[in-house]
């Protein structure tokens, strides 16, 4: 089974082909981190049009890469929701394009559920499984118990982790996006602003970052009105330990709880190596629970987990129709 897959939710521009939903046999992205960089996050305006001047020859490398046509190909799969409307809109057209000139079955994907499914490039599924999503817009714990079925268990009640990564970073004047810096710096640096673990209620699985992230913006302010210096490693790597301190503590307790055979991070903020270190080692000692990481590549977008998402609907049935739209609140339990 081939299954071409269409990324544009937010600002990557993005296709790939996955054969029998776990290989790769190409994959291009096609980033415009640097058209939003001065101005310090994705404009949408711009995020649309990039898209649009990107994507054909997004398309076609993809295909000259594989050295395959659209007529190999058994179904084509493309982001549906959530992200900016007008960037979903052109990769749904492209989609509904492609399928209506090739007489191809169109299947909408969450671009969580691609996330999540990036992992499955890496490794077997097996159920039920626990996946902790941590992005530039979700920071979630999903449980799922088969293919396709997924139930959020917590998340974030504020911001997301990805987003409380960038916005420190613009506090210590990095570029955007944040996350790559705050890591990097975090591990030149030591834990001791005394920075608030967030655990919210107790037993919960939801997560709250913006009172961490006020913590650190006062911390700097404080030290500036004091005239004493801040030493930006030692801030990433408070605000790193106590992020990646509520994330681990959380998926561990949850993974026990809910007894899952397997657990998987996806997202951006999964890249993160203080995050990817620390589940390691916590995960070390439950020898149960099988721990699966992604490869870098695979944890920011790309369209591979859309397709390997969009294999398991396929062989699943779920087809989208001609009437498919962009949906930039799409919920992931009822998708
Ligand atoms: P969503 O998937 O929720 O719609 P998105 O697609 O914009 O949001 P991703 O592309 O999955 O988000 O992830 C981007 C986020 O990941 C950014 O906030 C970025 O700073 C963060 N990120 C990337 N690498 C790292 C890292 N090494 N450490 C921390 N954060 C990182
Ligand atoms: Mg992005
Ligand atoms: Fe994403």
């Amino acid at each position: 089974t081939y299954i071409f897959g269409i990324e544009t939710s937010c600002d990557e521009t993005a296709a790939a082909i996955i054969k029998n939903g776990t290989e790769i046999v190409s994959s291009v992205v096609s980033s415009q981190i640097e058209s939003h960089k001065r101005f310090g996050g994705v404009v949408p305006e711009i995020a649309s049009r990039h898209h649009v001047e990107q994507i054909i020859s997004v398309l076609n490398e993809t295909l000259e890469q594989a050295g395959l046509t659209f007529s190999d190909m058994n179904a084509i799969a493309v982001t549906k929701g959530p992200g900016l409307v007008g960037a979903l809109l052109i990769g749904v057209n492209a989609a509904k394009a492609i399928a209506f000139a090739h007489n191809l079955p169109l299947i909408g994907v969450h671009h969580i559920a691609g996330h999540i499914y990036a992992n499955r490039l890496v490794k077997e599924m097996t159920f039920p499984l626990l996946s902790l999503v941590v992005s530039g817009g979700h920071t979630e714990l999903v449980y799922m118990k088969e293919h396709g079925l997924f139930k959020v268990i917590g998340e974030t009640r504020d911001d997301a982790a990805g987003e409380a990564y960038d916005k420190v970073a613009r506090t210590l004047h990095l570029p955007y996006p944040g996350g790559p810096h705050i890591d990097r710096l975090a591990a030149e640096g030591q834990d001791i602003y005394g920075l608030p673990r967030v655990r919210l209620e107790e037993g919960s699985y939801d997560f709250s970052f913006s009172g961490l992230k006020s913590a650190v913006i006062n911390t700097v302010h404080n030290a500036e009105q004091r005239g004493e210096i801040i030493i930006p490693e030692n801030l990433a790597a408070s605000f790193q330990a106590s992020v990646v301190e509520v994330l681990t503590e959380k998926t561990v307790r949850a993974a026990k709880e809910y007894n899952v055979k397997q657990v998987l991070l996806s997202g951006g903020v999964a890249a993160n190596k203080g995050l990817r270190a620390a589940l390691e080692k916590a995960f070390d000692d439950l020898n149960n629970i099988d721990l699966v990481i992604p490869p870098l590549s695979l944890c920011t977008d790309n369209a591979a987990m859309i397709a390997a998402a969009g294999t398991v609907l396929y062989e699943q049935g779920k087809r989208d129709g001609m009437d498919m739209n962009g949906h930039p609140g799409l919920d992931i339990e009822q998708f």
